[in-house]
C-alpha cells in the first residue's frame, strides 16, 4: 500500500472501543463522551475481515487500541483472530494497564507480541489524579508486573508531557531505563476539542525534555526497540532500556507516516486528525468489495496534520484521541 506521497503504509491501528475506564486529563472529558451503540461497533469477525482485506495489499502490522481495549470483552480472542491472518507478522496492544493483570497471559498466548502502557507519572497519587480515578496506580503496577511475568518484551511506557503536572519527573522516568529494560517514550501533548486549555498552557516539547536530560549523562542516539512508530530513541551508556521521544508538534513527523486507523465503528482514517474517513462497516455488511475503498483512502491520505498548539483548527472535530485510537 503506497499513498499519494510515496509512503509505504503497512501498519493499522485498530480501535476496538471508544469507551475507557479512565478519564485522563489530556484525553477524555471527565463526564465521558456519547458512546457508540453496540450495533455501531465492528464485531471481531468484521475487524478480522477488514484486516484480511488489507493484508494482501501490504498490511503487515496491527496494533489493538481504544478507548481502553481491555474493557471490551475477550480482546484476546480478537488478538488470536488477527494473528492468524496470513501476512500479519506483528501484533501489538496499547493499554492503560488497569485490567492487564487479568489479561496479560491470554494476550501473550493469543499472539500479542508487544505492549505499550500509558503511565504519566511515577507517583501513585499523581497517576490517580491525572487519570481521574482513584486506585489507578496500584492497578497499573499490577498490570506491568503481570506483563513481565507473561514474558512481554519490550514493554514501552508512554508518558504524555504536561508542564506543572509531570514535567518534573522527566529525569525520574529516564532513570527508570537504567534499572529496567523498559522503553520510556515522552509524547508531546496534542490539542483536541476536550483539552484545549491544557494543551495551550501545559505543552512541553520533547526538545526541552531531552535538554533537561543532557545534564544527567550522555544520551546516545540508538535504533530503539522493534516497533512501528515515529519515536526517536536514545540510551544512557549503562542503561537497560531506552528513552524515546514522539514529537507530533515540534518536528516533522508525518513524512515517515506508515499507518492508517480503523475506528471502533468501522471508519478507515488515513490520518489521526482531519475530517477524512471512509466508512467500511456498511459496505462490509452489504457484502461489497472493500479493496477500492481502501485504495481510495490511501490515495487521499494527507501529507501531514495541521495541528496548531492550543487550537482545534487542525483536529478536524476530534474531541479526544480515545475516539480514534490515538
Ligand atoms: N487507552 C489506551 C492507552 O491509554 O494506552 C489506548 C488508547 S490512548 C488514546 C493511546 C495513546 O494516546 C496513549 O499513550 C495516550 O497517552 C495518548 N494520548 C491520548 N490523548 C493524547 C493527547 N491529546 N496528546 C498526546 N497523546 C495522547
Ligand atoms: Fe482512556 Fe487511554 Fe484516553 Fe487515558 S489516554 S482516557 S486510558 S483512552
Amino acid at each position: 500500500m503506497i499513498d499519494g506521497f510515496g509512503r509505504r503504509i503497512e501498519y493499522l491501528r485498530v480501535s476496538v472501543t471508544d469507551k475507557c475506564n479512565l478519564r485522563c486529563v489530556y484525553c477524555m472529558p471527565e463526564d465521558g463522551l456519547p458512546w457508540l451503540r453496540r450495533d455501531q461497533l465492528l464485531t471481531y469477525e468484521e475487524i478480522t475481515r477488514i484486516v484480511g482485506a488489507m493484508a494482501p495489499l501490504g498490511l503487515r502490522r496491527v496494533r489493538i487500541t481504544g478507548g481502553e481495549p481491555l474493557v471490551r470483552r475477550d480482546v484476546a480472542a480478537l488478538a488470536g483472530m488477527i494473528a492468524s491472518v496470513a501476512g500479519i507478522d506483528d501484533l501489538a496492544l496499547s493499554t492503560n494497564a488497569v485490567l492487564l493483570d487479568e489479561h496479560a497471559g491470554a494476550l501473550k498466548a493469543a499472539g500479542v507480541r508487544r505492549l505499550n502502557v500509558s503511565l504519566d507519572s511515577l507517583r501513585p497519587e499523581r497517576v490517580d489524579a491525572l487519570a481521574r480515578r482513584p486506585g489507578t496506580a496500584a492497578r497499573v503496577m499490577a498490570g506491568l508486573a503481570a506483563a513481565e511475568d507473561a514474558g512481554f518484551e519490550p514493554i514501552k511506557l508512554n508518558v504524555v508531557l504536561m508542564r506543572g503536572a509531570n514535567d518534573d519527573e522527566i529525569a525520574d522516568f529516564a532513570a527508570l531505563t537504567r534499572e529496567r529494560p523498559w522503553h520510556v517514550r515522552f509524547i508531546e501533548l496534542m490539542p483536541t476539542g476536550a483539552n484545549l486549555a491544557l494543551s495551550a498552557n501545559a505543552f512541553v516539547s520533547c526538545t526541552e525534555a531531552l535538554e533537561r536530560l543532557q545534564g544527567i549523562a550522555e544520551l546516545e542516539p540508538v535504533a530503539g526497540p522493534p516497533g512501528n512508530g515515529p519515536a526517536t530513541y536514545y540510551r544512557f551508556p549503562d542503561a537497560r532500556g531506552t528513552v524515546g521521544v514522539i514529537t507530533p508538534m515540534s518536528h516533522d513527523y508525518c513524512e515517515r507516516c506508515n499507518r492508517m486507523r480503523l475506528t471502533a465503528d468501522g471508519q478507515l482514517r488515513p490520518c489521526l486528525f482531519g475530517h477524512l474517513q471512509t466508512d467500511l462497516r456498511n459496505p462490509l455488511r452489504r457484502g461489497e468489495d472493500l479493496v477500492p475503498l481502501i485504495r481510495e483512502t490511501l490515495r487521499v491520505k494527507p501529507e501531514r496534520h495541521w495541528l496548531v498548539q492550543g487550537s482545534d483548527v487542525g483536529s478536524g472535530g476530534l474531541v479526544a484521541l480515545s475516539q480514534t485510537g490515538g
